[in-house]
């Protein structure tokens, strides 16, 4: 008996959870992906050949993990250890690139749906990058600037022989923003001698791009506009329910504001605040300080704002509204948030952060028919920033920012042109957004797989 599609698919699946055991995020990852790929495969079909090719399983293999102790002293004198990674998964469209994640979750399982995922969004953006991620399992919470000045210098001792501008290219993720990558850059220019970009995310006046910081933010925003106006709507006026205060939840809430919609939640690890006003532009300049700044937590916000409540413990999507925007971290709404946002007529669904529907959600929103933005598409507006850092740096030049925003929108629209393309096309009543960034993405990548041969 021949096998379906189906049989090759859940062998191959087997074997990947048979390889890499107790690491759940990364069979999820490539779960995601790669049912969408087989569901679309034909036997007459081009791909068909990608078996032969060993394509699928060429992709699930990172190219190279490298892991390495971090050892390094704190304020009162004690050498800590931690222990940090860095997984080059695909580089067949371009040197390495994507961040550096610090929190105590990190785990090569983490780190490799991770870098599985950026592979497939980088490819998305167009811009020539493969896919990579790193980290190390610190706890930045309470750590002072000294503190992190001598964990950074100490990973880039290791790092910086497994990077290079056209090697591999990290940036920030949780837990590293820009006074991370000042520390890091700092370090690799003492060690190496060298000026050059192997880091995104820098300062402005050390080779970082405009607009980077609000890049993933803007860009998931941007991409919303796109859907709604694709399925007739547009911003204006909707309830918009934010998780998360870091950098993509604030710039996601920036933009929406500006573009007309009403923010009505933002959250963190404690609880969330729900401001049935709307969080606007003077209160968002509170939180910035709040957050990015003095690091308190968002319950202050209640404190200082006497109309909004603060829901401890609770996440923010039993709160009404018509766009949902997850930004905080993997697999933070589940089936019973979905269900609620589902009995809520949510419209659509935007993934800020990376992949934090978790499989069960995700099931009811595409059988409920609620829009999905997904992370590969709606949160590329960071990497794809980062790109455009690449491009300022090797020119040895610096944009404006409105070049790099107008660049931004542009890449953001193509983006979504390609998942409508793939995603049931532009007659369809709804487009799978999932489904056409897979496809799309996969599409880039396995192309030129097969041209390079078995390697
Ligand atoms: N960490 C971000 C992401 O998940 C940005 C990566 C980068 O700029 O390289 O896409």
């Amino acid at each position: 008996m021949t096998k379906t599609w189906n049989d090759r698919y859940e062998e191959l699946m087997a074997r990947v959870e048979e390889r890499n055991p107790g690491e759940p995020e990364f069979h999820q990852a490539v779960r995601g992906v790669l049912g969408d790929v087989f569901g679309a495969i034909t036997e007459e079909d081009q791909r068909s050949e990608y078996m032969r090719l060993g394509v699928f399983e060429r992709l699930v293999e990172p190219d190279r993990q490298i892991s390495f102790r971090v050892a390094w002293q704190d304020d009162d004198g004690q050498v800590r250890v931690n222990r940090a990674h860095r997984v080059q998964f695909n580089n067949s469209l371009g040197p390495y690139k994507g961040g550096l994640r610090f929190a105590p979750s990190v785990n090569p399982s983490v780190l490799k749906f991770l870098g599985f995922e950026q592979t497939f969004k980088n490819a998305l953006t167009g811009l020539p990058m493969g896919g990579a991620k790193g980290g190390a399992d610190l706890d930045p919470k309470g750590l002072s600037d000294d503190e992190m000045m001598r964990f950074c210098q100490a990973l880039m001792a290791e790092l910086h022989r497994h990077i290079g501008e056209n090697v591999d290219v990290p940036a920030g993720d949780i837990g590293v923003s820009e006074r991370e990558i000042s520390f890091l850059f700092g370090q690799y220019k003492r060690i190496r001698n060298r000026f050059t970009g192997i880091l995104t995310g820098k300062g402005l006046s050390f080779g970082g791009s405009a607009g980077r910081v609000e890049a993933t933010g803007y860009g998931a925003a941007y991409f919303v506009e796109e859907m709604l106006s694709q399925a007739g709507e547009e911003i204006e006026g909707k309830r918009c329910a934010i998780s998360g205060a870091g950098n993509v939840s604030i710039y996601c809430a920036e933009k929406l504001i500006e573009l007309g919609g009403t923010v009505v939640t933002l959250s963190d690890s404690d609880g969330t605040i729900h401001d049935p006003d709307g969080i606007d532009e003077s209160k968002l300049a509170w939180v910035k300080r709040l957050k990015l700044k003095r690091k308190g937590r968002i319950s202050e916000y209640a404190d200082e704002y006497g109309d909004s409540e603060y829901l401890e413990g609770e996440t923010p999507w039993a709160v009404e509204c018509d766009l949902a925007f997850p930004c905080a971290t993997q697999n933070e709404l589940g089936r019973e948030d979905a269900e609620k946002l589902v009995a809520n007529d949510c419209l659509a669904v935007v993934e800020g952060a990376n992949m934090p529907i978790d499989d069960d959600a995700m099931e009811l929103f595409r059988s409920e028919g609620v829009l999905i933005g997904p992370a590969k598409a709606a949160n590329a507006g960071g990497v794809a920033v980062s790109g455009l850092e690449q491009s300022q740096n090797a020119q040895h030049m610096y944009w404006q920012p409105e070049e790099v925003d107008r660049q931004l929108r542009e890449i953001m629209s193509r983006i979504h042109l390609e998942c409508v393309e793939r995603g049931g096309g532009e007659d369809a009543e709804r487009i799978d957004y999932v489904r056409g960034a897979n496809l799309a993405s996969f599409h880039r990548v396995s192309q030129a797989m097969v041209a390079y041969g078995a390697v």
